[in-house]
């Protein structure tokens, strides 16, 4: 109780804000508010067969797929857009754990969890990840394996060169600029062995 109410007094000076609207958030909510919880503009791809849903089709004719999935609707000027700025420019790298543990628990209710054996993250350049202190996808990951009660393995893929700028590209020079780009580190490890490695 008392620590609660201290919070408060804290929260009164310098209020904790959802990181997606911005609103001061009450006790008990971590990052995101209750409003923006139950609002966000969810995709609900995963309660759809590849072929029906919008990012199952960008993979028609490269890639046999059996789930595509994403978790949120990029909004420009919107919550979703100010939570990838918190996730990748400010330092909150909490964001993507939590988004990634929510976003598990919902897969894991949909009995999606025995389709995966292993959660990996796409790596990022080293320099780049340098300069940033992490690798926003793999808080992403790591919350994703926890939801999931899966393991999670940041070092599973290496970046091989540094991507030179994908808007410059045509759509078939994307596809075959990111083919040469990862390179499996340990191809011989089994999947389901794997430990948790952020
Ligand atoms: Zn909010």
């Amino acid at each position: 109780m008392l620590r609660s109410l201290w919070g408060d007094f804290v929260g009164l000076i310098f209020p904790r804000l959802c990181l997606a609207c911005r609103e001061p958030l009450m006790t008990g909510e971590n990052h995101l508010c209750t409003g923006c919880r139950a609002e966000l503009p969810y995709t609900d791809f995963h309660l759809l067969p590849p072929e029906q849903n919008p990012i199952g089709r960008r993979f028609w004719g490269k890639l046999p797929v059996r789930h595509t999935l994403s978790y949120l609707r990029f909004v420009r000027h919107g919550r979703v857009q100010n939570l990838l700025h918190e996730l990748k420019y400010q330092g909150q790298r909490d964001v993507g754990t939590a988004l990634g543990q929510l976003y598990g628990a919902e897969l894991r209710t949909a009995g999606l969890a025995a389709d995966f054996d292993l959660i990996v993250p796409v790596p990022l350049h080293p320099r780049k990840q340098a300069k940033r202190g992490y690798n926003q996808a793999a808080a992403f990951a790591n919350g994703l394996a926890e939801g999931l009660q899966l393991s999670s393995n940041a070092t599973a893929l290496r970046r091989t060169t540094h991507t030179s700028t994908q808007t410059q590209k045509n759509r078939a020079q994307r596809w075959e600029n990111v083919a040469t780009v990862f390179e499996v580190e340990n191809p011989t490890e089994p999947a389901r062995s794997a430990h948790s490695r952020g």
